[in-house]
């Protein structure tokens, strides 16, 4: 057998042995280069490829490869063919070798090795879960959000085409998880891989793979997908090594023509501590701004809403909610949910006055006729307390910052219309978290005069008193 028939067959059994993820990402388009001195040389697709059989595979490929051409070889994997951003693969190296360095002191017998890279991805994150709602059909474009709307379109269209990446920004509620999931459905239905995360699971997910050393599938994962979608990608600012790891699988992603989409609730300029050569990548693509909806968009909304759920509203009730709700789609959908609620209580129409007092009651404190933002809580909570906003809304969890957030979760349940799952996003915690942290609250107010104190000076700030 000679070198390269040698290189063919194991090549085959490496194919039998991997799981087919595994196998796409690292083995598929390595071609047999050259053999002497008793050293294969192997042309790995790209660096990260290359990496990878090196430090992780050459065990196994040398094992089979020896086994196969009846001698014992040596084996060397070059990159074949050079990559196209030349600077993505010198700038993948440093975290690179940090990680591989650490890999490498454990020995992977190849069973065990095996084992390590088809172990299924951990079943816990949010990843990927698509509301079915959130479809393209189900978004009412206004004039403002018009060209935001084509370009998402667009992006879904043809993938890694035209706006790459596409950056989404915007304040609360108007919309960008919408979007972005809208473009996550349309691609998944053409079969691509996609991954839609919010940079928190992203985050936790690389702290995982860090703890676990799995760093290898981390990367596996993020790096073979068509279409990667992170939301809320604010949140990784001050984040050093989520967004060094962002940045490599940016490029890795955007290196092999793939696309990437981002939400964010500012521009990028404004994201303060976003390391720089992050921001000029975002903003290499398309950056487009989300807008709060017009009078006319929200009454068109809700009667969208009010059609899937076969309920017939006169036209007087969907009028004075759009009054209500002017800031922001999510508290329209407050209003709407209420209103609602109320009109499956009753068997004849909804009257004007009987969904305003609904809503009277639940819009308790009011001012000027708004209702405060979750944001005006979370910030009037951090400023009685001397604390950063992003402190509260962030993982930290001294006493300090567990109070002022306990305190925002509270009254933002008292005075905004945000559900539990959207104020749980605001502080990126679960639903259930913030019912423990409002029922803690409750519970402490009777025997804390400190905290009753603090809960009223807050509210009155978020009231304007
Ligand atoms: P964001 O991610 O910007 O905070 P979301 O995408 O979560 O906002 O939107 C909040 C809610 O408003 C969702 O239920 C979403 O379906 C709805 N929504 C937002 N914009 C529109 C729109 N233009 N048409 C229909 N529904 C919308
Ligand atoms: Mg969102």
């Amino acid at each position: 057998m000679n070198p390269q028939e040698a290189w063919n067959a194991a090549f085959y059994q490496l194919e039998l042995q991997f799981d087919r993820a595994s196998f796409d990402t690292w083995l598929r388009g390595s071609v047999y280069l050259s053999f002497e001195d008793g050293v294969f040389v192997i042309g790995a697709r790209n660096t990260y490829a290359r990496e990878m059989l090196q430090h992780r595979l050459y065990r196994n490929v040398r094992r089979i490869l020896s086994d196969v051409y009846g001698d014992s070889v040596e084996v060397r994997f070059e990159v074949h063919k050079p990559e196209p951003v030349a600077k993505s693969a010198s700038a993948d190296m440093p975290l690179f070798r940090l990680l591989a360095e650490q890999e490498e002191t454990e020995s992977y017998g190849s069973s065990s090795l095996h084992e390590h890279i088809s172990r299924p991805q951990h079943p816990d994150l949010p990843e990927s879960e698509l509301n079915p709602r959130f479809m393209f059909e189900r978004f009412v474009a206004n004039k403002a959000n018009r060209m935001t709307l084509e370009a998402a379109m667009a992006v879904a269209e043809n993938p890694a085409s035209t706006y790459n990446p596409l950056l989404l920004y915007g304040g609360v509620g108007l919309g960008k998880t919408h979007l972005l999931q809208a473009i996550a459905h349309v691609c998944q239905s053409k079969g691509m891989r996609v991954l839609y995360i919010p940079s928190e699971a992203f985050t936790n997910d690389l702290i995982h793979a860090i703890r676990q050393r799995s760093t290898a599938m981390f990367r596996e994962k993020y790096r073979s997908t068509d279409v990667l979608l992170v939301d809320d990608i604010q949140f990784i600012s001050g984040k050093e090594s989520t967004q060094e790891e962002f940045f490599h699988t940016f490029n890795a992603l955007y290196t092999f023509n793939k696309q990437v989409i981002l939400a964010s609730d500012r521009h990028p300029r404004e994201l303060k501590t976003l390391e720089d050569r992050l921001r000029s990548r975002f903003e290499g693509g398309l950056v487009v701004d989300v807008q709060p909806p017009e009078y006319e968009t929200r009454i068109a909304i809700l009667n969208m809403w009010a059609n899937e759920r076969g309920i017939e509203l006169p036209d007087s009730v969907v009028q004075m909610m759009a009054e209500r709700a002017q800031s922001n789609i999510r508290s329209l959908e407050g209003v709407f949910n209420q209103v609602v609620a109320k009109a499956h209580l009753t068997t004849r129409p909804l009257s004007l006055q009987s969904a305003q007092s609904v809503l009277e009651r639940f819009e308790r404190p009011r001012q000027h006729g708004r209702r405060p933002t979750l944001e005006q809580v979370v910030a009037a909570a951090a400023k009685h307390h001397s604390l950063p906003a992003d402190d509260l809304t962030g993982k930290k969890r001294t006493q300090a910052i567990n109070t002022a957030r306990q305190i925002a979760m509270y009254l933002a349940r008292e005075l905004t219309d945000a559900s539990l799952s959207q104020i749980g996003d605001t502080f990126g915690r679960s639903h259930t978290t913030v019912i423990h942290g409002c029922n803690k609250v409750e519970a402490d107010l009777g025997s804390d005069p400190a905290l009753k104190t603090a809960i009223a000076a807050v509210r009155n700030m978020v009231l304007g008193g």
